[in-house]
């Protein structure tokens, strides 16, 4: 299978398709590693080195996440950056997780009993894995998997396998048993028999929506991650009116509804500005999104590169074109050029438009004047996604109040919904998913209590 620059459609590299022998030889190493019972520090220093590796060939992956997904170098290397620390926290984790003691002579028939519940791999994982950040979110499968000593196998998407590959060959590198990791480039079919093969008890997909919840429902006994989509939105709040305070918040809401080209699941979708404050916001938005850098993701000044493919900025400007006919107004940007759509702020956009109430995966914001938090926070619930949001306040009550009444994931205070770090969970409530990552969160959750009494201690 060929792979193809979004940015201009030379062919960048080539990787073979799995077929149903290779599938089955992967399958079967990881089950037969089941109970391989790794020790902790074999596992914490395959994933430091691991980590170390890539932080060595930083520029060569960087490269690659360039080629193959057309994402500017600045941001491929902060996705490197990620990668690395990804892999460093699994690392430390390793060293640590482990149960607990629980005492058992708390009642009369528990004397000289005391169990001990150990945290244990659940089995084998299918890790399913996007186009958006064809190294960091098979990292963030793949370290956690390791760190708890499960066998991994992943399914890269499609379009950029290219990443998964490296990793892969960093991975067979460490002392780390054959089958522990494997990279299936594999057909959807074949996807759905390995997502329903009793072999792999845990499915951890991320991606679409739609795709996400199908595959949950044709495995119904197994246990299934999802981190898919959402409409991530940003509420500034009218305390937040220095000058200092509208800089910042301006600049972060034009670089995180663009960056990856607002291919990102918590890109700024929607920002809810308290009215008082709007046309100041909205015009130092519109003048900082202006001043990003688009073109060649391969020029070191690049912020905003092309969309994956042609159809995608094609879908994303049908979509600005419905809002215009509806009253939408286009304050800059709503031009495209073949795989790439201008950076694009719109105002006056009815709430059901699909740029606002679905996941526009573009370089597109809706900005709102609202004329209270409760205005913005009810708008920010109305939505049947809910990743993170992010609120622009200094006070300390209503960041409380954010995190008691958003019905998202997390709320990010003093800055974008799209704030992510690795040692923090991160995941989705309603249609955008259920689990947690995040290194330790996605360790909890790739494993369960397993209890072992001991009698006459
Ligand atoms: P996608 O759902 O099309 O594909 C994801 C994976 O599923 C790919 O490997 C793909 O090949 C596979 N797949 C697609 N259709 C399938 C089918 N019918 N049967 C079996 N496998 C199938 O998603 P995408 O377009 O690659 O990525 C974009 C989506 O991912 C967005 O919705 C984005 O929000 C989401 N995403 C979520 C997170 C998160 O952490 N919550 C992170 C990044 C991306």
């Amino acid at each position: 299978m060929l792979v193809r620059s979004p940015y201009d459609g030379r062919v960048v590299g080539e990787v073979a398709l799995a077929d149903d022998e290779e599938v089955e030889r992967a399958v079967s190493a990881a089950h037969a590693l089941r109970r391989a019972a790794i020790p902790a520090h074999v596992l914490a220093g395959a994933l430091r080195q691991i980590s170390d590796e890539i932080a060595a060939r930083a520029d060569e992956a960087a490269a690659i996440l360039t080629a193959e997904s057309g994402k500017p170098v600045q941001w491929a290397k902060a996705e490197v950056a990620r990668a690395v620390s990804t892999f460093g926290w699994a690392a430390q984790e390793a060293r640590t997780f482990s149960g607990e003691l629980q005492r058992l002579d708390t009642d009369p028939g528990g004397v000289g009993r005391l169990a001990i519940a150990r945290r244990a791999p659940l089995g084998p994982i299918l890790g399913i894995t996007p186009f958006n950040f064809p190294l960091n979110l098979v990292a963030h499968k793949v370290a956690p998997a390791l760190a708890v000593g499960a066998p991994i196998i992943v399914k890269p998407a499609p379009r950029t396998p290219l990443a998964a590959r490296f990793l892969a060959e960093i991975v067979a590198k460490t002392d780390l048993p054959d089958g522990m990791f494997a990279v299936l480039n594999v057909s959807n079919e074949q996807t759905i028999a390995l997502v329903q093969d009793p072999r792999l008890p845990v499915v951890s997909f991320t991606g679409s929506v739609p795709v996400g919840w199908s595959i949950r429902d044709s495995a119904p006994r197994k246990k299934v991650i999802l981190e898919l989509g959402g409409n991530g939105a940003a509420v500034v709040c009218a305390d937040w009116r220095s000058e200092a305070d509208l800089d910042w918040a301006a600049s972060r809401i034009a670089t995180f509804s663009n960056y990856q080209a607002g291919q990102s699941c918590i890109s700024v979708q929607r920002v809810y500005v308290d009215r008082s404050l709007h046309d100041d916001l909205l015009q130092r938005i519109v003048a900082k999104t202006e001043a990003l850098g688009t073109g060649d993701p391969a020029d070191a000044a690049t912020q905003v590169g092309p969309l994956i493919d042609e159809d995608s900025a094609k879908r994303v400007e049908a979509w600005v074109e419905e809002a215009k006919a509806d009253g939408a107004r286009v304050a800059t940007g709503g031009v495209r050029s073949g795989t790439s759509y201008a950076p694009t702020v719109l105002t006056n956009v009815p709430d059901n438009a699909k740029v606002v109430a679905e996941e526009v995966f573009g370089p597109v914001v809706s900005v709102f004047a609202v004329d209270s938090t409760d205005e913005a926070f009810a708008k920010v619930n109305d939505s049947r996604f809910g990743l993170q949001t992010g609120v622009f306040t200094h006070d300390l009550q209503l960041a409380f109040r954010a995190g008691r009444e958003l019905e998202v994931g997390g709320v990010i205070v003093g800055d974008v919904p799209s704030y992510r770090a690795d040692q923090m969970p991160y995941g989705g409530v309603k249609d955008s998913g259920v689990g947690r990552e995040g290194v330790r969160s996605a360790m909890h959750d790739l494993t369960e209590e397993r209890v072992l009494v001991l009698t006459g201690v």
